[in-house]
């Protein structure tokens, strides 16, 4: 790590210290925009982090990356997600995108003047995006876009959208029909209700519908139909390296404020720390937490590297999460009662958790993609 990556870190500590810290639990609790803190995170340039540098970006690597959101994620999980489908969607554009679409994008995307996020699912097409029914036809210079997606992350407070669409819906196989458009919000483009979640509040995640929406015709990443579905698949390596540091974070501070915990909660004479059966507990509650960090900072390597990493990341996102969810619970037993209380933070990594394990494919995808992988890699 160079200064400059330290000064980073230290800018990105002292901002979840000072704007973060005070105001996370009135606001998850009331599943409040954090707006004001959304304009910090513009200012430290989080929106244009995986952006580079002649586009505007920091330029960060992926390895520096993930520290960041595992320190943003170890105070509020949410806010790491109000700039991880952005910046998907920032990579399908820097990868597939024509120059003129990186050029009017990329710098805009990176200061977050337009911010916004992945619109892939619909009701009936989440891990099966190929079953998507949202159609965009071409007429003139203009494609016209009708239906729905939902759980669209950023969807009510982003403004333009990497919008996955059937081109062609009698393509088989069906992948050849779809195409990956730069939707930004007009005419035609309706957000319907905000969802209640379980957690991950604060952050919007909304339905939206499409009603002879045109989008104009050079708006189609790459210039190409038919490209759509690898070009939004090919950025979620970077989601889910988001995803698992998230993991990191979360898993890292239930298991931090449960060894605090258990040092000071007396029963029976001693603090609980002192009994085993706690005492087991912390130890598998640190060695997730660094387990997952290990994996995690393989994976970003891989990615900075430049090799191929689906098994990587796969394995990263999974375990991370995985040891997200069974931290946040274990830190509840340990705390007692008081873990099940509003006024603490244990409960909320206890609903942050599960999320994880959903979003960016979820962990039964990624144990299949590090299976095919495995066979793949070891021919014999
Ligand atoms: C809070 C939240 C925010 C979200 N934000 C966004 C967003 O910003 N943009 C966006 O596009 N989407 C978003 N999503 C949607 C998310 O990506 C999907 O929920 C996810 O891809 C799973 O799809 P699904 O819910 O339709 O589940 P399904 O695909 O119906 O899966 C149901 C179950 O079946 C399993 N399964 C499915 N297929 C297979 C298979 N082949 N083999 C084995 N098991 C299988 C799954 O693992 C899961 O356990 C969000 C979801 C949530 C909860």
């Amino acid at each position: 790590m160079n200064e400059s990556d330290i000064l980073i870190l230290d800018s990105i500590d002292k901002f979840l210290e000072r704007d973060v810290r005070p105001h996370v639990l009135e606001l998850e609790q009331n599943d409040i925009y954090p707006e004001a803190i959304v304009e910090k995170m513009k200012a430290l340039g989080l929106f244009g982090a995986m952006i580079p540098v002649e586009y505007g970006g920091l330029g960060l690597k992926a390895t520096l990356y993930a520290e960041i959101v595992e320190r943003i994620a170890s105070v509020w999980m949410t806010l790491a997600g109000v700039f991880n489908s952005h910046l998907i969607m920032a990579t399908a554009v820097l990868r597939y995108g024509t120059e003129a679409q990186k050029k009017t994008f990329l710098p805009r995307f990176a200061t977050g003047e337009l911010r916004g996020g992945l619109a892939l699912t619909e009701a009936d097409g989440g891990t099966d995006l190929q079953a998507i029914r949202t159609t965009a036809k071409r007429d003139g210079d203009a494609y016209v876009v009708n239906g729905s997606k939902s759980w669209i992350t950023n969807g009510a407070e982003g403004s333009c959208f990497a919008l996955l669409v059937k081109t062609d819906p009698k393509a088989e196989p069906r992948s050849r029909g779809i195409s990956l458009l730069l939707a930004e919000k007009g005419p035609g483009f309706h957000v319907d209700k905000k969802l209640k979640k379980l957690g991950y509040r604060g952050v919007d995640t909304v339905e939206m519908h499409f009603e002879d929406y045109r989008i104009p015709a050079d708006r189609l990443i790459g210039g190409k139909e038919g490209k759509g579905l690898n070009h939004a698949l090919s950025g979620l390596e970077i989601g889910r390296i988001n995803v698992a540091a998230r993991g990191v974070g979360v898993a890292r501070a239930a298991f931090e404020e449960a060894l605090a915990y258990a040092q000071i909660r007396k029963t029976f004479g001693k603090p609980i720390a002192q009994h085993q059966a706690i005492q087991l507990k912390l130890a598998d509650m640190a060695t997730r937490v660094e387990a997952a960090r290990l994996l995690t900072k393989k994976a970003a390597e891989a990615f900075d590297a430049g090799e191929r990493c689906d098994m990587e990341v796969g394995m990263a996102k999974l375990f991370a999460s995985e040891a997200a969810l069974e931290n946040s619970l274990e830190a509840m037993r340990i705390h007692g009662a008081y873990g099940y209380s509003k006024e603490f933070n244990l409960e909320r990594y206890y609903r942050d958790a599960p999320l994880l394990a959903i979003g960016e494919g979820t962990n039964e995808i990624q144990r299949l993609v590090i299976a095919k992988q495995l066979v793949e890699r070891n021919p014999v």
